[in-house]
């Protein structure tokens, strides 16, 4: 077929009409409000920026996913490969997707052909903590918006991939990067910070969509103050009320992982990580868990109103926290069974929450794994009871002065989930959370901060608490807690989980498994090899009445690279960078 040719075939394609929106190129803040609805689409990382990763799409279903078959897959190229973890966006016949070592792709959603590939150029001394990954793009108006590992955001033309903006979001000589999917709201470009371990300090921002200029800042760690509108707006907190003299300077709690948000309640919420450094000794001021060492708003999940970036409410998972349980995953806005409105959130630190939509106040919490040890259970207000005996010793009461007492710590600091996307199911009322049952030998060490050095002051090594597994996919029931049933895997869980209303749970595995499970049972229907581990995101939308499901494989993420004796255990594995679309053929969606 020669080129002119191809034209019309493609034009022909466009006037039909393939999906209700195909003509409609520019992204409307209403079409990203009615994202999850709206099945011929995926406007926003999480399928709706309530971040349930459910589809209503019930063409493929328990029956036929056995007949589920590749339609194309696409190679990301280049010399270089690493963790691919981005969530694909699909709208208007073209699929964006973002690849390791910030580059982002268009490709032709019906043929898996390259429309344009864009590669940031990434200056020497970039410090990205956990491999050169990013998990996503967003789209808005006619423009998409990645974030790059030298800690800027880029606005591109989303029909030719020519840089619209480019701003710098931090320093990346300071340990800045970032990695998350951009989150827009009302015409807003929200993003978050990395580099936690870098003692930077973590932060929320708002820029306008079609300028890139900042409208506000919110800095997550008390004693800094925001901005808005380039004035300075309010403290972050009260200075020094959690905190000891100057460590709030450098106080951590990167808000890595992106935000999400509910209209009905006009709320962000950002998770913040780690406080730095992580040796817990050097920022408590209250050393008897009085709450003045608390170190807000670090390994908390902030509500933030997203016209002026003031702090609505805060609800902090790990008060003084010593293991490096970023407060940062995913927190999910769903409505229970009974009708209350609920967010919901699965902690590095090994506990469920459930919190109130209205105020963030704390529901309910309850373990996910299995070996929590540095806790006992949370009390009423969800505080955890701390075994304080399971606290990385001291450095100044060793001998030496050098090395604290080693605990065994479980969850490891990798967490009983890390950033990987868990799904909420509007047909069974359940949450699917990716896990892994592991813990890690910690001690702690002196440590001053110095401008773009790790600023840990910790010692670790990771293990697996199961011979036979460490990835476990649970299906909990959000009302009770109850584990329904449980999915183990012999590597760790690090890719999203999606729900469909046809029953079936997606994932994918280490081992380049990409698995469909029974909602209800959690026994396996399919499953296909896709060549390479897989750390990313699923996604289904349908076009022309077929329904189609698309994951990128490529192994990498923070296990090779942090994993310590699980890291040795999966050296095995290949590298990659596939993105695999699938299909259940026209004729084969009736036949079971
Ligand atoms: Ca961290």
């Amino acid at each position: 077929m020669n080129r002119f040719v191809l034209a019309v075939a493609t034009g022909l394609v466009a006037t039909m009409g393939w999906h209700s929106d195909a003509l409609a190129a520019d992204v409307t803040e209403e079409d990203l409000k009615n994202d999850q609805a709206n099945t011929g689409s995926v406007l926003t990382n999480g399928m709706g920026r309530h971040l349930q990763r459910y589809s209503p799409l019930e063409t493929l279903n328990k029956g036929n996913v056995k007949h589920l078959v590749p339609a194309w897959a696409f190679s990301l190229g280049g010399e270089k490969q690493r963790g691919q973890e981005t969530q694909p966006i699909v709208h208007d016949g073209v699929m964006y997707i973002t690849g390791s070592y910030s580059r982002m792709y268009a490709i032709d959603v019906m043929t898996g052909e390259e429309l344009w590939q864009y590669d940031a150029r990434l200056p020497e001394g970039i410090l990205p903590c956990c491999d050169v990954i990013n998990r996503g793009a967003a789209i808005y108006g006619d423009k998409v918006y990645f974030g790059t590992l030298d800690a800027r955001i880029v606005a591109l033309d989303a029909k030719t991939g020519d840089v619209v903006w480019n701003k710098k979001i931090e320093d990346y000589k300071a340990g800045y990067s970032y990695t998350a999917a951009p989150l827009i709201v009302n015409g807003l470009v929200v993003t978050g910070n990395s580099g936690g371990e870098f003692g930077i300090v973590g932060a929320v921002e708002a820029r306008d969509a079609e300028t890139g200029e900042v409208v506000w800042k919110r800095p997550v760690i008390e004693g800094h103050m925001g901005e808005l509108n380039g004035e300075p707006s309010t403290m972050t907190g009260t200075l020094n009320a959690t905190w000891p003299g100057d460590m709030w300077k450098t106080g951590g709690g990167a808000t890595w992982l992106g935000g999400s948000y509910d209209v009905e309640t006009d709320t962000l919420v950002f998770g913040a990580g780690n406080p730095a450094p992580w040796n817990s000794w050097l920022r408590d001021a209250g050393q008897n868990n009085d709450g003045t060492g608390d170190n807000l708003y670090a390994a908390s999940r902030i509500g933030i109103d997203p016209a002026t970036g003031e702090i609505k409410w805060h609800f902090q998972t790990t008060p003084r926290e010593g293991w490096d349980y970023d407060g940062v995953n995913e927190v999910v806005a769903y409505t229970n069974r009974a009708g209350e409105k609920r967010w919901a959130t699965a902690d590095r630190n090994g506990f469920f929450y459930v919190l109130n939509r209205e105020d963030g106040a704390f529901v309910r919490g309850v373990p996910f794994v299995k070996d929590i040890s540095w806790a006992s259970g949370l009390d009423e207000n969800g505080r955890p009871i701390y075994n304080e005996d399971n606290r990385p010793g001291n450095p100044a009461d060793a001998a030496d002065g050098k090395k604290g007492e080693v605990i065994f710590a479980s969850p490891s600091f990798l967490g009983g989930k890390n950033w990987m996307p868990m799904a909420f199911s509007q047909r069974t009322g359940n949450f699917y959370v990716p896990s892994n049952e592991w813990g890690m030998d910690i001690w702690n060490e002196p440590i001053t901060y110095k401008k773009g050095a790790a600023y840990l002051g910790a010692g670790f090594t990771i293990k697996p608490n199961y011979e036979d597994h460490i990835g476990s996919l649970k299906a909990i029931d959000p009302d009770t807690g109850e584990i329904k049933w449980e999915y183990k895997n012999d590597a760790p869980l690090w890719g999203g989980v999606m729900t469909t209303a046809g029953g079936l749970v997606f994932t994918g595995t280490p081992e380049g498994n990409f698995i469909a499970l029974d909602d209800e049972t959690g026994e396996v229907l399919w499953s296909f090899q896709t060549g390479s581990g897989i750390v990313g995101q699923p996604i289904t939308w349908e076009m022309e009445g077929e329904q189609y499901v698309s994951i990128i494989s490529g192994w990498g993420g923070a296990v090779p690279l942090w994993g310590g004796e699980v890291a040795k255990k999966v050296n095995y594995l290949n590298q990659g960078g596939l993105l695999w679309t699938f299909k259940l053929p026209e004729q084969m969606a009736s036949a079971n």
